[in-house]
């Protein structure tokens, strides 16, 4: 006899053939024998290795995908970091990834304009790089005026990084904006 007609059965029933201690089958309904745990690996197409987005923790996500969409996300159990551990953000990062709010490409409004416009990312990374290039130039301090001592630096930009930076990422900005002349780097972690 099957599962599915067993279930059929009136639940003594069920317990007399094929359930004695009445704490299996005799005592299921149809519909929680039909619930399936939703992060079941069978009904995702891949389950693709990430970082969280959220925090500098960088807990290990285990994105789960079913026609090109994530709709599952399960702590990473081999990263150091988190142990296979997500905070409540980091669960909820499938909300965040296919949120129809989520900003996609890079906004920019330029001076004095109302309107914000799409650019594409190579144009956006050129117009920043010339800009720092250009304040370097304009702001840059070789020496005190009041007794020649070396400066070297500019006061004309600073550097704040966000706090899903990792080490390495902040180590790497640091050493960028220092070799560049900035003094004021920070962090929003630290502040
Ligand atoms: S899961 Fe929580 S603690 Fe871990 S990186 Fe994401 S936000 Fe930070």
């Amino acid at each position: 006899m099957g599962k599915t007609r067993r279930r059929r059965l009136p639940p003594l029933l069920r317990q007399l053939t094929d359930d004695p201690t009445g704490r299996g089958v005799a005592a299921q309904s149809g519909r929680s024998a039909a619930i399936r745990p939703r992060n079941a690996k069978d009904t995702a197409d891949k389950v693709v290795d990430s970082v969280c987005p959220y925090c500098a923790v960088g807990c290990g996500q285990k994105l789960y995908v079913k026609d090109e969409k994530v709709v599952h996300v399960e702590g990473d159990p081999d990263s150091p970091v988190s142990r296979g551990r997500l905070c409540p953000r980091g669960s909820s990062t499938p909300s965040l990834i296919n949120s129809p709010t989520r900003v996609t490409t890079v906004r920019y409004r330029p001076p004095n304009a109302t309107e914000w416009q799409d650019l594409d990312l190579d144009t956006a990374v050129d117009m920043i790089a010339d800009r720092v290039i250009d304040t370097r130039r304009r702001t840059w301090q070789d020496r005190r005026h009041s007794d020649n001592a070396m400066l070297r630096r500019t006061l004309g930009f600073a550097h704040l990084g966000g706090a899903t930076l990792d080490n390495e990422e902040n180590y790497l900005l640091k050493k960028l904006f220092s070799a560049a002349g900035a003094v004021a780097i920070e962090n929003q972690a630290r502040i």
